[in-house]
This record gives C-alpha cells, structure tokens and sequence, in this order.
C-alpha cells in the first residue's frame, strides 16, 4: 500500500465523495478497519459509530454471523445474472420479505440500492395504471421534507429545496406536493389538520395521480422529522377513497430502527408498493427490494391494452445478486434471533434522557428521539462542519446536515460507548454553541 499522504493527496484531487467538490471543503477521514461499533482512522484513533454509515448498520460493523453466511456464498457463487436463472438465497430472501412485511405485499423485486428500488417501485405504479387502460394517472404526490433518492425519478419527488428541484428544473418531471405533516410524534387526538390539505390535493387530482410516495413515521434525509401514526393510517384510507396507490419507502426506517419491525406498523398499515434498502443487510454490503401485491404483479403481467408488454420493464445486471441476498437472509436471521425491541427501547430512552437537556440552549431548536434515532435541531445551519470536527476530537463519528446533529447507532452499541456517543454531542454542541452564548 502506498503511504497515507499519497493516497490523500491522490483522494482529494480525483475522487468525488457524497455531495461535496473536488477538491472538498474538508478532508475526508481514512478509515482503515470496522468492528462493532468502531471506526479506527488511518491515525489509530477510535470513533464510536453514531451514524451507522447512514442507517444501514444495525448489529454493528463485520458481525460474525453475517460475515459467516457471506464467506460461505462467496466460496461457491458470488454473483450469477438473474436473467432465465435462479438460486437459493434469492429464494430464501424473498421468503422472508414476504413472511415478514405487512399483508398482502408478497411479489419481491431485489435491487442494487434505494434510489433503484424506489425507480422500480415508481414503474410499477405507473404501468399498473396503463395495464388498466387508466394512462392519464400517471403523476406522483408525496410531501415536502421528504427523501427518496438521487436519480431523477427520485430526486423528483424528494423536497423541492433539499432535493435541489431548481438545478435540474428542465429534466425534472413535475409532480404534486403537499405539506410535509408538522404535528410530531406524540398522539394528540384534537389535531387532525396536517391531514385535510392532502385531502384538498387528492379531490383536486386524483385522476391524474398514480401513487402517492411516503416514509412511514419518520422523514429521514429531508429533515428528520417524526410524525403521527394517525397521520399515515388516514393516509391509507384517503388513498383507498380516491384510488391512488400508496408507496411506503421503508428504505430507513425498515427491520426495527422506530421500535416496529417495519414502521408503518405503528399505524397498522400496508403499503400497496413498499421499499426496503439501507438496512437490508444490516449494512455488509449493498441490497434493496420493491415488494407489491398480486394485485399489482396481475395486472402488469395480463394488461387490457393489448399494445402494452406484459411485463416488469426493469432487470439491473447485478439484480438479487446472491452474496448480497445471503447478507440479508444472515442480517434479518440474527435481528429475529434477538432482544432487538428491548435494545431500541434502551437506545431510546439513554438518547431521550442525554440529548434532552441541549434543548435549553439557544442554539437549540429542538430535541427529538424516537426508537434508536437522535436529532438536535438547530437553529442555524452553518455549524455543521465544526460540531463534526469537535465530535471526532471527542473520539465519535457525527455528521450533522444543515442544521441537523443526529445519530442512528447499531441496536447492539454496548452501554458505555452509546454514553460516549451522547455525552460527545453534547459537549461537542454545548462548546459550539458556548461562544454564540456569550
Ligand atoms: C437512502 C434512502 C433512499 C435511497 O437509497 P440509496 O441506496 O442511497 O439509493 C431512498 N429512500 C429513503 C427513505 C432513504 O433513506
């Protein structure tokens, strides 16, 4: 291996990181080795991982049981075309999701990442409505603050500002927004409003809309905001009423990170299109599904137009590629096999009673905890960069957005390094916001 400033040097001036320039605003940090919980930098130093590399960890870095199930596919078959062929762990994967995720989703496409699965899911949709001879409902309706992806069919439906709508606006298809549900986690049954201005949108334009797209409980990567059940249950019923589909992105949020194994469940619902990626297999390595109905697949696969092809128009090289599929099938086995509820309730509480007391800061806007996610919200956007410095000088991987300081650790964080983890943003966000104080 070349030395450590060469490989730097080489990084900064050619390799393009998530959002970010060439060359970046700030150096990335080298990280050279994971294991449950820890990062060690090419400097020797450990991080406790608060990000769970963007959700995805949920039994922290190389579990043995996954890394076990990986080595043995690895050996035999690491990747074979899924085009007029098969294998078991493709099987035996798509077992599980249809097992385990909300009646009647039973038809399983598995993907390469998110944004692909949400692509397929959105195709569904839409050739659904042509098999049914019903081509002018081809729009989409979602909320503001959401996330779905970075590919244009996506990006299309995440926030209009944080989504960046305005640099692609020519290649952009137009969709319907409503507002993004304010009124937070807690039950109140006397607020019932977020809901009537979807209404008012559905009245005006169900015709012309396909599916509606939705993270269930929590909006992720648009703002990491929680939201009502009630909320997403009226949601199912509104659809239902103006014969809209509903596609649930539990991309996030899927196999326990809320408390449900999948958080539409807090509302009692099923998606009739669902997403799953990120957590998928527990984040060893990259994997996501589109799951459906019967109904759905049937109609696709026998349309009343007779010009339209009766089939899925999607099949990406590396679809259910099966070292992948043997991660997930190893990554949901394990998180079945434990006290994953109690671990979220742990999380939960150890995060609710440590980030709690930032609120009393001016720099504070809000604290919020649900399940094993942590958010301070600021009240400006442009410290993120220091907090994160101060976090990793505290010995944590943080890596705030916006104004946005949160953390999703593994369920399986021992004590101690989840009191490492919260007490480090808090000093790390007490000395940032210190010197505004005075
Ligand atoms: C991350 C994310 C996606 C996109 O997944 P990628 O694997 O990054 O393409 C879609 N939806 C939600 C809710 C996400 O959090």
């Amino acid at each position: 291996m070349q030395p450590w400033p060469a490989l730097l040097e080489f990084d900064k001036n050619h390799v393009w990181h998530p959002y970010s320039a060439i060359p970046p605003k700030s150096p990335p940090i080298a990280i050279v080795k994971t294991q449950g919980s820890i990062l060690t930098t090419a400097d020797n130093q450990q991080l406790v991982d608060g990000m769970s590399s963007w959700w995805a960890t949920l039994h922290g870095y190389n579990h043995p049981a996954i890394l076990k199930a990986m080595h043995a596919q690895l050996d035999t078959m690491p990747h074979i075309m899924f085009g007029g062929l098969t294998h078991q762990p493709a099987i035996e994967l798509s077992q599980r999701l249809v097992e385990l995720t909300p009646e009647p989703l039973n038809q399983v496409f598995l993907v390469d990442s998110g944004s692909v699965a949400m692509e397929v899911a959105i195709k569904m949709a839409m050739q659904y409505w042509k098999a049914l001879n019903q081509p002018n409902k081809h729009k989409l309706m979602t909320v503001r603050n959401g996330y779905h992806g970075d590919t244009f069919a996506t990006m299309a439906i995440c926030d209009p500002v944080n989504g960046m709508h305005g640099l692609f606006e020519q290649q952009l298809s137009q969709h319907i927004f409503a507002p993004a549900p304010t009124q937070g986690f807690e039950l109140d049954d006397n607020q019932h409003t977020d809901i009537q201005a979807v209404e008012a949108l559905l009245k005006e334009h169900h015709s012309s809309i396909a599916a509606f797209t939705i993270e269930p409980i929590v909006q992720g990567a648009g703002g990491m905001r929680f939201y009502r059940p009630d909320y997403l249950k009226q949601l199912r019923q509104l659809c239902d009423q103006y014969n809209v589909l509903l596609i649930i992105d539990e991309i996030a949020t899927g196999f326990g990170r809320t408390g449900k194994l999948f958080a539409s469940e807090w509302a009692g619902i099923s998606g009739d299109i669902m997403t799953l990626g990120k957590t998928l297999t527990g984040g060893h390595i990259s994997l996501a599904a589109t799951l459906t109905t019967q109904k759905i697949s049937q109609a696709i696969s026998n349309p009343l137009t007779p010009s339209i092809p009766n089939i899925l128009a999607h099949g990406p090289t590396f679809m259910a590629n099966p070292l992948a599929c043997q991660a997930a099938i190893a990554n949901i086995d394990l998180l079945l096999s434990t006290h994953w509820q109690a671990d979220i309730q742990r999380i939960e509480k150890q995060l609710a009673e440590q980030l709690k007391p930032l609120a009393d800061l001016d720099l504070v806007k809000e604290v919020r905890v649900l399940g094993a996610i942590g958010v301070v919200e600021l009240t400006r956007d442009d410290l993120g960069q220091p907090i994160q410095d101060e976090c990793v000088a505290n010995n944590i991987w943080i890596r705030p957005f916006g104004k946005l300081v949160y953390t999703m650790p593994a369920y399986n964080i021992p004590d101690t390094q989840l009191k490492q983890l919260t007490t480090g943003i808090v000093k790390a966000v007490e000395s940032i916001s210190n010197p505004i104080d005075n």
